[in-house]
This record gives C-alpha cells, sequence and structure tokens, in this order.
C-alpha cells in the first residue's frame, strides 16, 4: 500500500486473480476491506478489491484538490492534448491486457473487448486532444449608446474536482468518455468504478502514469453506491461536479446528494428505445441492424432496442429473420472466437431480467424466441447465463414495454401508419435513443427528429461520431456530452467585459 506498490497486482492465474488496491496521489492505498470480484462465466472469482471507506474517499478529493494547485495548473492546453494522445498510445501497447482484464470482470467475448470498449477507449482520448485543441469561445464587440465600444470575450476556467461515477457494461469506454475530457479541461478526478467492474478503471492509473500525468489528477475509489465509496463521493463538499453514467433511479439520488452544495451533475441514464421498421425498409439490413441493436453486449448497453415497432405487411417476415438470428448467437466463453454473446454481468441482475421474462409471460406474451437459462453445461452453470429472448403478442401499456430489462430482449410490435408508429416510440418517460429503418429519405429525416430522444439513427445503430451531441431527454439524462458539448460540463466559462 505505497507507491512501490503497482495498484493491480496480478497472480498470473487464468482468469486473473487480482488485487485491485484505491489509488491516492498516485499511491495504491488498502481499503478499510475488501471484497470479491466473480466472473459472469463460472462464478470463479476474479479479483480481490480493497474497498474505500469513507476517510480514502476523502483523502482521494483532497488529492485531486492538490493536483488542481499544482504543476497541473501551469500545463498547456496543448500539453495535455499531448498527454491525452500518448495515454492513447499507451492504451493501445497495453490493449491485450486491457481487453482481458474486462473480459475477466465482464465475460463478454474478447472480440468485443478488444473491438468496441478498449478500441473506444483510446479514441476517446484522442478524441478530445483534438476537441480541446480546436476549441474557442465566442467574443462580441459591444456597441455602447455613448458611441464607444467593448469587448466581450468568454475563457474557460477547469471545473475543478470532478466525481466519476460510472456502470460496469462498457467500462473502460465509459470511464474515459469522461475522463478524457475531464482532463482535457485540465480539472482532476476522482473515479468510482462499478463494484462489478473494477480492474480497469484502475489499470487506467498505471496508463496515466506511464503517459507522464501528474500525481493526484487521476484518483480511484472502490466500493459501492449507497453506504459507500459512491455515496461518499458525491455528498462530499470539496467535489465541483459529478458525471455519472447509470440507472435512473441513481441518478435521483445522486441529485439529492449533490442538491446541498448546489453543484452540476451530467447524467447519462437508462433507455427504453424504440426501432421503427417501415415496409419499405431493405429487410436484410433491418433484420441485421435489429440483430445488432438488441443483442450487442447481451443486451447491456444503454442504447440497445428494446421496443420493435414494425409495419404489418412486413412483420411477419422480420420477425421470422429476427427469430432466426437470435437462435443462432453463440454463447459461450468469452476466449472462444466462435462466441458471440456473453452471460449477464451478474446472477442477481440475471435475477432482475428472469423476473421480466416472468412478467411478459404474465402479461400474455408470445414468446418466439428463448425466455428462460440455457443449459451450456456444468462448467458454466454458476455464471449468469441467460437465453436471447423476443416476445410479440404485447401492447404498449405492458411492463414489458414500459420497464428498462437491461438483457438481451425486445418485445416486437405492428403498426398501420406513421403517426401511430411516432406516438407508440414516444410513449415513454425514458429519451435516449432511437432507430428509424426506411429507404424513403425524407420519411427518415421527418421520423428521425420527430423521436423525443437524445439520439436518432436512420437505417444504422450505435454508429457514433464521439464530436457528436450524446445524452438522453427525461428519464434518460440531463446535459450532453461529446465535442464541445463535453468542454461545456467540464469547464466553466468566464466572460471578460473590456471598455475600449
Ligand atoms: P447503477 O446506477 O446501479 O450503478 C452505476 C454506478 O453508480 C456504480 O458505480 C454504482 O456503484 C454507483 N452507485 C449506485 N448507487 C449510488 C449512489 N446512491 N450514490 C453514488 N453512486 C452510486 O447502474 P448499473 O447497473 O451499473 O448500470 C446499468 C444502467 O446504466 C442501466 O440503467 C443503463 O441504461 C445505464 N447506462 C446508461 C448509459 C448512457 O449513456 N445513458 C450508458 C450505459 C449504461
Amino acid at each position: 500500500s505505497t507507491s512501490a506498490t503497482p495498484a493491480v497486482r496480478d497472480s498470473g492465474e487464468r482468469y486473473r486473480r487480482t488485487e485491485l488496491y484505491n489509488v491516492v496521489d498516485g499511491d495504491s492505498i488498502d481499503g478499510v476491506g475488501t471484497f470479491d470480484k466473480y466472473s459472469p462465466v463460472d462464478g470463479s472469482a476474479v479479483a480481490s478489491v480493497h474497498e474505500a471507506g469513507d476517510e480514502i474517499v476523502d483523502a482521494a478529493v483532497g488529492s485531486a484538490r492538490r493536483a488542481l494547485d499544482g504543476e497541473w495548473a501551469r500545463w498547456t492546453v496543448a500539453e495535455r492534448a499531448g498527454l491525452l494522445r500518448r495515454v492513447a498510445d499507451v492504451i493501445e501497447e497495453r490493449a491485450e491486457e486491457l481487453a482481458a482484464a474486462e473480459v475477466a470482470d465482464t465475460g463478454k467475448p474478447l472480440a468485443t473487448a478488444r473491438e468496441l470498449d478498449v478500441a473506444r477507449a483510446a479514441a476517446n482520448f484522442r478524441t478530445f486532444a483534438d476537441v480541446v485543441s480546436a476549441s474557442g469561445l465566442d467574443s462580441f464587440l459591444t456597441e455602447t449608446p455613448d458611441g464607444r465600444r467593448a469587448l466581450n470575450y468568454a475563457v474557460r476556467r477547469s471545473l475543478g474536482v470532478v466525481a466519476v461515477i460510472v456502470p460496469w457494461n462498457l467500462p473502460l469506454l465509459l470511464l474515459t468518455w469522461k475522463v478524457a475530457p475531464a482532463l482535457a479541461c485540465g480539472n482532476a478526478v476522482v473515479v468510482k468504478p462499478s463494484e462489478e467492474t473494477p480492474s480497469t478503471a484502475t489499470m487506467l492509473a498505471e496508463v496515466l502514469r506511464e503517459a507522464g500525468a501528474p500525481r493526484g489528477v487521476y484518483n480511484v475509489v472502490h466500493g459501492f453506491g449507497p453506504g459507500s465509496a459512491g455515496e461518499w463521493l458525491t455528498a462530499h463538499p470539496d467535489v465541483d461536479g459529478v458525471t455519472f453514467t447509470g440507472e435512473s433511479s441513481t441518478g435521483a439520488a445522486i441529485m439529492r446528494a449533490v442538491a446541498p452544495h448546489v453543484r452540476p451533475v451530467s447524467f447519462e441514464l437508462g433507455g427504453k428505445n424504440a426501432a421503427v421498421v417501415f415496409a419499405d425498409a431493405d429487410p436484410q439490413r433491418v433484420i441485421d441492424g435489429l440483430a445488432r441493436s438488441v443483442f450487442t453486449n447481451t443486451g447491456q448497453v444503454c442504447l440497445c432496442t428494446e421496443r420493435l415497432y414494425i409495419e404489418r405487411p412486413v412483420f411477419d417476415e422480420i420477425a421470422a429473420g429476427l427469430a432466426e438470428r437470435a437462435r443462432k448467437l453463440m454463447l459461450g466463453r468469452p476466449e472462444d472466437p466462435v462466441t458471440t454473446t456473453g452471460p449477464l454481468i451478474s446472477t442477481e441482475h440475471r435475477e432482475k431480467v428472469l423476473g421480466h421474462y416472468r412478467i411478459a409471460e404474465q402479461e400474455g406474451a408470445d414468446t418466439m424466441v428463448g425466455g428462460g437459462i440455457p443449459e451450456l453445461g456444468a462448467e458454466l452453470d454458476a455464471g449468469a447465463w441467460i437465453e436471447p429472448t423476443l416476445w410479440t403478442d404485447l401492447d404498449n401499456s405492458a411492463r414489458t414495454l414500459r420497464e428498462e430489462i437491461f438483457g438481451p430482449a425486445a418485445a416486437l410490435v405492428p403498426f398501420d401508419t406513421e403517426d401511430e408508429a411516432v406516438r407508440l416510440a414516444n410513449d415513454t418517460r425514458y429519451g435516449l435513443a432511437a432507430c428509424v429503418w426506411t429507404r424513403d429519405l425524407e420519411r427518415g429525416h421527418r421520423v428521425a427528429q420527430r423521436m423525443r430522444v437524445g439520439m436518432s439513427w436512420v437505417n444504422t445503430w450505435y454508429l457514433r461520431d464521439l464530436r457528436s451531441p450524446f445524452g438522453g431527454i427525461g428519464l434518460s439524462g440531463i446535459g450532453r456530452e461529446g465535442g464541445a458539448h463535453s468542454l461545456d460540463f467540464y469547464t466553466e466559462p468566464t466572460n471578460v467585459c473590456v471598455a475600449l
């Protein structure tokens, strides 16, 4: 538990059995206790995690504050952008190690960890190096009634100590999506990764050190939400802002925690995303697209579609095509190259998802595919495996179409008119993402803009330009991150007015 101790100590066994420390001011810090992290593949223990008590959280916030007062404050934008680019390089050099850690924590296919999580982590750092380098703010030459002028211009100040709280579904991707712009803007961060996925956030401390980040700009505290590191961090009076990705109800709890200190929040929360498929769409493209948007990462992506509205003339064709794709998904060990689909994150989460499967049955759904726990053989029986599932015969009032499931499951509902499709898709308190499938260009634009969401895709899903705004409406969040939108959250623009 000194600076000589690596933050991650690896035993070298299969499924890495690691010891993960808190990181404060560059030092690895013992917890007040430890908790075990188990693989959702087969229930084996993968890590022993040092849980932060309130004193460690306090020390981490203090370390971030000291970093802000130290040499970091004098780094130029170009120097910070240079750091971000080196971080991206180190992530790529250590890609296999990071992917293996992501796999150990989540059980996701190794290919997904490489191509989605780790590749995007590097891209996040490069993008925000570019964004911060190119950014500027408005200036106004103001004419006053006495015939004189004034110059108004704005400069960005960093927000300060930023608390970063992230979930388990795309751990390194979602963490770096926030840490990269926060550091680009000159902040210092205290991150609290999910208790389900503590590894890559800890390894990022080593990556940042190797890339040359000053001590204390990146601190890690491990633990849970209420009564643990999450609550202590968000309630800490010396935190200047909280950026959070996770469940909507957790966002509400964090809002209450920050309210007494009146601090800005950026929330990327849950979704109940719709796809609207018109009869003129290319059926093969639709089936490929829906198979991705329903089943990627075992349905554990906030952007996944759980409600599929399909124009009646093509309903049977699309449903049959998608069901065939669902049956062909290969559940299995993450290292097996034929595996397409991993387990859910934990057996606890599986209980929640199975609860939704039972509700769908009680609501009278016709289960086209799946609906239960697969039999994969003794070795994997202790894992959190679940069958990809598709339902029909439900209407929009069903809980199955109203509550976020966060698993590999979707309900298919027919529609007859464009207005009806828009009404059904918008009939939700969430508002994260939507997909529109059509070959009619005008209709594609029109319907995409009528969706009450933060992001609409036409004839694709999860195609991201990291400069574009990302976030949700309603229960799906507060604020936007991405490109210059991130700079707006991670800085305080200050206007200077000079009488000329
Ligand atoms: P979660 O809300 O349970 O946990 C997220 C993080 O918050 C974890 O680190 C957890 O320990 C912490 N936490 C929990 N309670 C807390 C509290 N009271 N105070 C402070 N911290 C607390 O979410 P999850 O189950 O890890 O992730 C799944 C959810 O995340 C889904 O709802 C999904 O839609 C959402 N999500 C949203 C986006 C997006 O960009 N909109 C992206 C990914 C996931």
